[in-house]
This record gives C-alpha cells, structure tokens and sequence, in this order.
C-alpha cells in the first residue's frame, strides 16, 4: 500500500485557499472609465423608467442610501433621488474579468470563477513558490490595483467557505486571514445568517428555535441539524467545526450548466420527484442568470437505484432561460420515462447548446455542489 495515502488518511490536507471578490465591481468598473462618475451614487442597471429593472451592482456611494443588488431601480431612486443610472457593458465586464483571471493564473492554475467579479484560488502549492497564501493574496490585490485600477477583497483560509467569509470582512480593499487555529472560534461567533445557504427563511427559523450564531448550531447533533434544516443540516454540522473539503474546480471547457441532486432516500412518487425537480430548476435558472446564459437543450438526468442511467432531452429552435419553460420540460421528461414506482436516487437538470460563444472558457463545474449545501 501507498504510504502517502496511509498519511493523507489520518492527516487532513490543509489547504490555501483565496477568494477573491472585487469591490461593487461594475460600478467600481464605470467609476474608473467615467471620471464624472467618481464619487457619486451610481446605479449600475435597469433604469428606475424601465419597466421591472433591477440593480446590478450600486457604487459604495449609492450603498449609503441602503440600495442593494437585486433591489428594483424604482425603489433605488426612491430612497436616492439624485443617484445615477447606467446600464450595465458586460463585454467590458467580461475583458476586465479576463484580465484579473490572468492575474491570479501567474499564482496557480487552480481557479474556480464564481461569477465574472469572484473566484477561488487553490495556491496549495503555488507557481512563484512564495508559499504564503497572505502574501499571495496582496500581491494580486496590488496588481489588481496597478494593472486595473480597481480594488477587491480577499479572504484567506484552508477552505473555501471561511475564505468566502473572511473575504467579505474588511470591505471594500479588505484583506482578512483567518487560520486553522482561529476557524472553530471564528464559526462560533458567526451569525448565522452569515451561513452559506442559509437565506431569510431559514434564518428566521433558526432564531425561532433560539440559534443566532455558530455556537447555538455547534450545540446540535446532526440528526438534529438535518432533522429541522433537511439535507443541508449536514453541512452545517461539519462547517460550523470549520471542516469543508470541497476543492476548488478549475476550468476548462464546458458545454453545459447543470444541477443535480443524489437523494439520502430515493424517491418513489412522481409527486416528490417533481417537487425535486421544481427545486433543482430553480438552482439552474439562478446559476444561468448568474452568468448570463441562455441554452437550447434541456437535458433531465435520472438516475435509479440500482445506479443505471438515463437522460432525455428537449430542444428548442430558441435560446431559453426561464425558469417555468425548465421546469415544465424536465417535467414532461419525466413523465416520459413512467417514473411513478421507480426508486430514483439522482435526479439532474442540464441546460446546453449554449448561444454564448464565448463560453468556450467557463468554469469546468458550474453545476452545483447539492450535497454540501
Ligand atoms: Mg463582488
């Protein structure tokens, strides 16, 4: 047997992981090419005349106004009547992502985008062999501010969810390292909120039963956890101990968006496979609005209890992205194939044949990673 493997069994790798986050990146983005722009309350967005338009990104001028992303512009202007609107130039957005892209790869090639304003670098081992993932982390935000003229934020630690955090503390140009040591009391103190995955829902239910932060969710076994919270209790279980293995997905090409799901019971009815699907549509839409696409194939993944599998697809002669046309397609899919009786372990939703040539260079994982969260 591999000694290395014998070691790395009892010895967890401890990781160096970076998220980086630019500061209100589109604004910060018109701010720097429009001098007028500078220091004012700008809305990066649909404009508050338009019907249904939404913000963007707000500078940190507009944010004092307590306008948020995804807030309508109506109510932006509402609560900041001399803000200014622009619309949003995503293929500048693009380049300029792009180019911080090149700027993290001098450091690693393991880069996993989130969305055009973020990612996370595994810098483990790094190129320039510095070793430190701190210093790692200024170097690209000084290079970020000499070569682009614009700031982000970084979080270091030895997994992604604590870095994700920590890059959010010392907003905007923040950097903030939090180490093995300090993780466990770190989580304790996190609201929980501040819980990957936990949304208004889950976090008023949560203070219902009396947890305000990780130290009240520490005090919960997990079946306990995933008892009230579902799947994602289990998550939360081992995040609130500071444990997260996920490793950060590099890119390579990638022809397809997809969501999927493996059940801890598998499912019998089609009444609870569509409550599923309904869910994980919902979790491929949110990804495709995400990054802006649009795809011609919808392809519903099934996989039984016995681990055989199956996929069916539709296509359109259109581009879609809307959230019912996926839903009622994985549907009719589904109905397809009899379901009704079928223990189903896993059940995915894809989206491909993408109009968006450029997508040639997305991340190699967009689906989501169902069984953390
Ligand atoms: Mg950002």
């Amino acid at each position: 047997m591999n000694k290395q493997n014998d070691n790395a069994a009892i010895v967890p790798r401890l990781r160096k992981i970076i998220h980086v986050d630019m500061d209100a990146f589109y604004a910060s983005v018109e701010q720097r090419d429009n001098p007028e722009y500078r220091e004012k309350p700008l809305v990066v967005g649909g404009l508050p005349q338009g019907r249904g338009g939404v913000v963007a990104t707000a500078s940190y001028e507009a944010r004092k106004f307590g306008i948020r992303s995804a807030m309508p512009s109506k109510q932006a202007l509402q609560l900041c009547p001399h803000a200014l609107f622009v619309r949003p130039r995503f293929e500048v957005y693009k380049d300029v992502s792009r180019k911080i892209r090149e700027i993290f790869s001098r450091y690693t090639d393991l880069i996993e985008p989130l969305s055009l304003d973020e990612a996370y670098l595994d810098v483990t081992s790094d190129k320039l062999n510095i070793g430190s993932a701190l210093e790692i982390a200024k170097q690209i935000k000084q290079a970020i501010k000499d070569e682009l003229q614009l700031t982000a934020s970084a979080g270091v630690s030895v997994n992604k969810f604590v870095a994700k955090i920590a890059s959010d503390i010392n907003k905007p140009d923040g950097l903030k390292f939090i180490g093995p040591s300090s993780i466990e009391a770190f989580m304790e103190t996190l609201p929980v909120e501040k819980f990957h995955g936990v949304g208004k829902v889950t976090a008023s239910k949560m203070k219902g039963m009396g947890l305000h932060t990780g130290a009240d969710l520490k005090k919960l076994t997990e079946d306990e956890l995933i008892r009230n919270f579902g799947k994602t209790g289990r998550f939360y279980y081992r995040i609130v101990r500071g444990i997260d293995e996920r490793a950060v997905q590099s890119y390579r090409e990638t022809k397809s968006l997809a969501a999927e799901d493996t059940f801890a019971r598998d499912l019998l009815t089609q009444e609870e496979m569509d409550d599923e699907l309904t869910r994980i549509a919902g979790l491929v839409h949110k990804r495709l609005q995400k990054n802006d696409l649009k795809g011609r194939t919808i392809t519903l993944k099934i996989k039984y209890s016995d681990f055989k599998q199956i996929t069916r697809s539709q296509s359109y002669p259109q581009p879609v992205s809307d959230l019912e046309t996926i839903v009622q397609t994985a549907r009719q899919l589904l109905i397809s194939t009899s379901p009704e009786g079928k223990p189903t372990r896993l059940l995915g939703i894809s989206l491909s044949n993408f109009k968006d040539p450029d997508l040639a260079h997305r991340p190699e994982k967009l689906s989501l990673q169902l069984s953390l969260f």
